[in-house]
């Protein structure tokens, strides 16, 4: 066999991971220990060398992201001939197959696929007909438990029998039964449907399932601990004829079992599939040893798991730099300051670097301070803060409130939340209040007055007081009162519940963090404004994303960093009720905090090189500030792994004396005493004095330059330097290590 040096870059059991071709295959293995890389030779392996045509392979991964590039990866091994392999995530894959057989199912011109806005609207039609209210049976408790039935492949009848004798459950039995009849009706299906259909499609039609048995005689499944009963179910039809299967996991990096995925489908393989093969892999190659004692660790304070050893030759490599920060814009700036330095001192690119948090709103600090350091950056798996709908709502309704001429924002809030006013009422009444150069409000006051608005005005009038209130308040109240008094008056929350009940959480979140940006206006603006607030966010709301292969840090939460590497991580928000998250805290379950604590590890293990973990001693919620404590997670790395970084509130302190976590664990607390921690940077004499604009000053890589303006800002200045060799920076004086010559 003319095996080349391809395999000869894998260890053993890799190979025999790759060469064991035909029959079940488990590869149990722990993070980087080349699961994915098994994947891909695999296939160049079945092509090349058994001479398996690439249509008969089929690959499947979890995320668009990582289909890609598992496509690059086998395509840069042996090219071309790959082409034909489908290499996909579940759901196009089954998309790709209903598109050809979905008349089987009753669908007569192919389906429309339904949002959660489409289905939303189904429901609330349905439970208008059946007279049931809606503040009983909200749409998004109905949708959750239809969504939830549909993961576990229970049909309408099946759920008649396991609603018996629960009044909500019997009601939705109902409801999902009319729901389907709907869906088929308008030939649409909603997300769920697109694997539980292809179930369908395969078990009614034995034909059918034969012939993609055949055409897929190699199935190969990445992050199979994450698969939910249906994608099992598919994954089981389709190899049961030639048994040709390959998957690959990790129960320790299970992190979706919020969404129906059953750690049990990878550890129950083996039952399944009597003769399987079972590879372990225990060789990590993608991290030091540091990061990778540190991810042992933390994952061995869960019970209940399959015990790995992870091992690695890798070099010992730098400790886990650990970040007390004081709040989330603090905790910000040192990130941006350590990409910043790395950079300049260029040992790291931006696109080696990456930066993950828990929640999506989390995201807002960071991307801020991103864009005023200049650093590209490229958010992953979300919308960058201030393109959020949400945001953006809150926030036309706050430029109306500032400025009645602002006829963009009105456009977009004035049916929102809906107030059945139609798109060419708005237009008609844009016009007329450009034609006659009236404000939103006074145009509204005038429509009666208006041939075209006359009918309108009814509906108008209602609106136009509201604004005229809010201009009222606007002036009595601070704006972290003023953007929730908005809220309530229009009934935005409702609003947004109804609108998507899946995103309603993260949304609110995201409302949150922006009345935290308010508070964090109000408390350093000198004279604090709505008219000043919204000058200082259209600064940082207009910036585009970065186009993508572009050299820019990534950000993304922890699930979906899932599968990739980056030499560089900071971990951010590291924080009890961030994470472990508040909900895992209090919920009393157990399971709740070990999946907080696998997805830990997830983040943990996605850095090759350098891992930095940050926090905040103070973070706002709600717009208030709270006192956080470090996350347990972080006090079960042991203590030699970790360095501190000396923070600038520790500076104003004599000496380095550690006042690391606020918890009555003294161990904890003294153990930085002495060690390892880095000597206090220069020492201007007080606040403001150090620096004044024209000051001759020299930084290590920039080397010398002309203050040209100094800001103080928590315990350090912002300043900004005229460098003859780089020209401008604004840079933390303390932090930069900033020295008067
Ligand atoms: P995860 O659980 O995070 O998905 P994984 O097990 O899929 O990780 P891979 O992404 O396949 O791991 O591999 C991790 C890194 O180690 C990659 O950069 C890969 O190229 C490298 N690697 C894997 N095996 C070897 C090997 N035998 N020799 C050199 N490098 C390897
Ligand atoms: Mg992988």
């Amino acid at each position: 066999m003319g095996t080349d040096n391809k395999y000869a870059a894998l260890n053993e059991m890799q190979r025999r991971a790759v060469f064991q071709t035909e029959g079940p295959v488990l590869i149990l293995a722990g993070a980087g220990s080349g699961k994915t890389r098994v994947l891909t030779h695999r296939m160049a392996y079945l092509i090349e060398e058994i001479m398996v045509p690439s249509y008969h392979i089929l690959a499947i991964t979890f995320t668009n992201k990582a289909a890609k590039e598992m496509k690059e990866r086998v395509e840069k091994l042996i090219g071309d001939p790959a082409r034909e392999a489908w290499i996909s995530t579940f759901h196009s894959a089954c998309i790709r197959i209903l598109r050809r057989h979905c008349s089987l199912l009753g669908y007569t011109d192919g389906f429309t696929i339904y949002d959660p806005e489409d289905q939303k609207n189904v429901i609330r039609r349905l439970l208008r007909e059946m007279n049931i209210n809606e503040k009983m049976f909200t749409p998004r408790s109905v949708l959750g438990a239809i969504s939830h039935a549909k993961d576990e492949l229970v049909t309408p009848s099946r759920y008649d029998e396991i609603a018996k004798g629960d009044l909500f459950k019997e009601k939705v039995a109902v409801l999902y039964h009319r729901y389907q009849k709907a869906l088929l009706e308008n030939q649409a299906m909603d997300f769920d449907d697109i694997i539980a259909k292809t179930v369908a499609l395969f078990e009614q039609n034995p034909e059918i399932l034969e012939y993609y048995q055949e055409k897929f005689r190699y199935i190969m499944v990445d992050e199979y601990q994450d698969t939910n009963t249906a994608q099992y179910r598919l994954i089981r039809l389709l190899a049961n004829k030639y048994e040709n299967l390959c998957v690959v996991g990790d129960d320790d990096q299970s992190i979706y079992r919020f969404r129906g995925a059953n750690i049990r489908n990878i550890l129950d393989f083996e039952k399944d599939y009597q003769d399987a093969c079972v590879i372990r892999l225990e060789e990590n190659y993608r991290s030091t040893q540091t990061i990778l004692d540190a991810a042992n660790a933390v994952i061995a304070h869960n019970v209940g798991r399959k015990s790995k050893t992870l091992w690695t030759q890798n070099e010992t490599g730098d400790p886990i730099r650990v970040y007390e920060a004081y709040n989330e814009e603090e905790e910000a700036n040192y990130v941006a300051e350590q990409i910043i330095q790395k950079v300049s001192g260029k040992t790291r690119r931006y696109i080696d670097m990456a930066i993950l948090f828990r929640t999506n709103a989390q995201s807002r600090a960071l991307e801020e301070r991103m864009i005023m350091a200049n650093i590209p950056y490229r958010l992953y798996g979300g919308t960058p803060f201030y393109q959020r709908m949400e945001i953006k709502d809150i926030l036309c309704y706050l430029r109306l409130i500032a400025n009645d001429k602002d006829y963009v924002a009105a456009e977009r809030i004035l049916n929102v939340p809906k107030r059945g006013i139609g798109t060419v009422t708005v237009e008609k009444l844009r016009s007329f209040a450009v034609e006659q150069s009236y404000g939103i409000t006074e145009a509204i006051e005038q429509s009666v007055l208006s041939e075209e608005l006359r009918r309108a005005s009814k509906k108008l009038s209602p609106v136009g007081e509201l604004f005229t209130a809010f201009r009222g308040q606007a002036q009595d109240v601070s704006l972290t009162e003023f953007i929730p008094l908005i809220m309530e008056k229009v009934g935005y929350k409702d609003y947004l519940r109804e609108e998507d009940p899946e995103r309603y959480e993260d949304r609110i979140q995201n409302l949150d963090e922006f009345v935290n940006r308010a508070a964090e206006y109000e408390e350093t603006a000198p004279e604090p404004s709505l008219g000043g607030f919204l000058e200082e966010l259209a600064l940082v709301a207009a910036i585009d994303s970065f186009e993508e292969g572009a050299d820019a840090v990534s950000m993304m939460t922890l699930h979906s960093a899932k599968g990739l590497e980056f030499p560089v991580v900071f971990m951010t928000g590291m924080e009890d009720g961030i994470f472990p998250g508040y909900m895992s805290l209090t919920s009393g379950d157990e399971e709740d905090i070990e999946e907080e604590r696998r997805l830990c590890y997830v983040g943990i293990t996605r850095a090759q090189k350098e891992l930095y973990m940050t926090y905040a001693k103070i973070r706002r919620v709600h717009g208030l500030e709270q006192i956080s404590k470090v996350s347990q997670f972080m006090r079960e790395i042991p203590m030699d792994l970790l360095e501190e970084e000396v923070g600038k509130m520790e500076q104003k302190e004599e000496g380095p004396v550690r006042k690391f976590v606020k918890t009555p664990e003294v161990h904890f607390q003294n153990r930085y005493v002495g060690k390892n921690v880095a000597p206090p940077v220069s020492q201007p004499g007080g606040p403001g004095e150090g620096f004044a604009p024209g000051d001759l000053v020299t930084h290590r890589k920039f080397g010398l330059g002309t203050v040209k303006e100094v800001q103080s800002v928590n315990a350090d200045y912002q300043v900004k330097v005229n460098f003859v060799k780089v020209g401008e920076k604004t840079l933390f004086a303390k932090l930069a290590g900033i020295k008067k010559v």
